[in-house]
């Protein structure tokens, strides 16, 4: 039979695979199979659609349909994968009803993920929306024009993303959080308060370490929490994604957190590859399977799974989780561990925090800029957390520097660029490994 690659799943992960294998094979057939109707489009995007701040959700749709036609790539939207026949090398699915069959040489996976539903009383009320995809953000878009006041459930990026944008939109907006502080998988909790006294300043309420137990009431709303009642209009849940796995197991690959894959982002079964939010990976710093549930993640792992479906070897190694965003103007990233992580990982570790001036005293528009970097007792660093300008460059630098196992002391003394609108003359980073540093020498016996 001919090359014939079939993937399922059209979101960042799919269709990169099968930009990448059409690269480098011109003749294999390439069919790509998604349930949602309509072309990928960026899912980052969504809550800033939500805020007003890009005009249209159209605008996210990423390629038309004659980008897809010019690389021969069959997309076929609407097309629900109900089953995959492993021996007989076929995929089943339901396309407006009718059932239609294709068959693979080679199979993708890059099914995504589901948001995480809380299991409690009225959840499923007409006003309570979720926040995964283009057709979720136009519902909730429809319900803001209409309503006073809300709660996003979750304190995760995602969930302060949409908070972020509801209280620009003029709502009241309390966020509910079952964890102690907010981000709490990016920043220790002396970060993270950084964040929630600014979301807390543009007028966000928050309610940490606090549990949703029931949803009350028709029309208006009353969240039921293990503290307070809040009443509110609707009620948004972000409270995490999950793989979603569900194809996977019934075609009996093997599933832990996510989908197995190993370096060529091949699953247990041969010739069936997996990428994006469904699979698990490998963490860069300890070595263990994590869920990244990251775009960029999703990209990098379809390039290689892409190429590997038509055979060119490439290998996929592990992620560091780096992650950045903008929250009601300011700007926050993390990546690798934060020493929460560190120690539930059994990581011995130092840390050390500068909080500062992000530009020269005199500059009128200076704000300030917290860099915290986490290193283990050997003086390598492990991890980093940024809040202030410029966020996203510094996790992009300590990106490379945590692969390439960079020291405190070649952070300390590193060089770096300097003019007054943009940065102190001494760099944040630098202020932190310095002061990282000095902490490891007390805890090594040394003055
Ligand atoms: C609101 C929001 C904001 C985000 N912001 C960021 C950000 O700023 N930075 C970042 O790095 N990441 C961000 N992410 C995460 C990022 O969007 C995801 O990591 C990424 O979309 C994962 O891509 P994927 O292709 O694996 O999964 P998805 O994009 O979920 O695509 C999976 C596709 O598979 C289809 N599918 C599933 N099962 C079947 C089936 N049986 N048959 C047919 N089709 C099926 C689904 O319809 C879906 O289209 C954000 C996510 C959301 C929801």
């Amino acid at each position: 039979m001919k090359k014939r690659l079939v993937v399922v799943g059209g979101g960042v992960a799919g269709v990169t695979a099968a930009i990448e294998a059409r690269k480098l094979d011109k003749d294999v057939k390439i069919t790509v199979l998604d349930r949602e109707s309509r072309m990928h489009y960026s899912h980052c995007g969504l809550p800033f659609v939500l805020s007003g701040v890009v005009d249209s959700f159209d605008r996210l749709i990423l390629f038309d349909e004659g980008f897809y036609r010019r690389l021969d790539l069959n997309v076929i939207l609407n097309a629900e994968v109900c089953s995959v026949d492993t021996e007989a090398k076929r995929v089943c699915y339901l396309e407006g009803g009718k059932s239609c069959c294709v068959e693979y040489t080679s199979l993708i996976l890059a099914t995504g993920s589901l948001p995480c539903k809380p299991k409690v009383e009225g959840i499923d009320n007409p006003n309570v929306f979720y926040a995964k995809t283009m057709d979720d953000f136009k519902k909730l878009n429809e319900v803001v024009s209409k309503g006073k006041s809300c709660v996003v459930l979750g304190a995760g990026l995602i969930g302060l993303e949409i908070a972020a944008a509801l209280r620009q939109r003029g709502l009241e907006v309390s966020v509910l959080e079952c964890a102690e502080s907010v981000l709490c998988g990016m920043f220790d909790k002396d970060v993270s308060q950084v964040v929630e006294h600014h979301l807390a300043g543009s007028g966000i309420k928050f309610l940490l370490g606090a549990s949703l137990k029931e949803v009350r009431g028709i029309g208006r709303l009353c969240a039921v929490t293990s503290r307070e009642k809040i009443e509110c209009d609707f009620i948004v849940v972000a409270a995490g994604v999950k793989p979603n796995t569900v194809l996977a197991e019934s075609m009996g690959l093997k599933v832990e957190d996510g989908v197995v894959v190993d370096e060529r982002m091949m699953s247990s079964i041969e010739g069936v590859f997996a990428c994006g939010d469904c699979v698990q990976c490998v963490h860069c710093v300890h070595g263990g399977s994590v869920l990244s549930q990251l775009a960029t993640a999703a990209l990098r792992e379809a390039k290689v799974a892409g190429a590997n479906a038509v055979g060119v070897k490439k290998r996929f190694t592990s992620v560091s989780n780096a992650v950045v965003s903008e929250l009601a103007g300011l700007s926050v990233g993390s990546v690798g561990l934060t020493e929460a992580n560190a120690a539930k990982n059994r990581i011995t570790h130092v840390s050390g925090k500068y909080s500062g001036l992000d530009s020269v005293e005199y500059w009128p528009e200076r704000g300030r800029i917290t860099v915290k970097l986490v290193a283990n007792t050997n003086g390598v660093l492990i991890g980093g957390q940024v809040v202030g300008a410029g966020a996203d460059g510094v996790v992009n630098l300590l990106c490379l520097a945590i692969r390439k196992k960079a020291s405190l002391e070649e952070l300390s003394s590193m060089e770096t660029c300097y003019t007054p609108p943009l940065s102190p003359v001494v760099n944040p980073l630098s202020m932190a490994a310095e002061i990282a540093l000095k902490k490891l020498a007390l805890k090594s016996g040394k003055k």
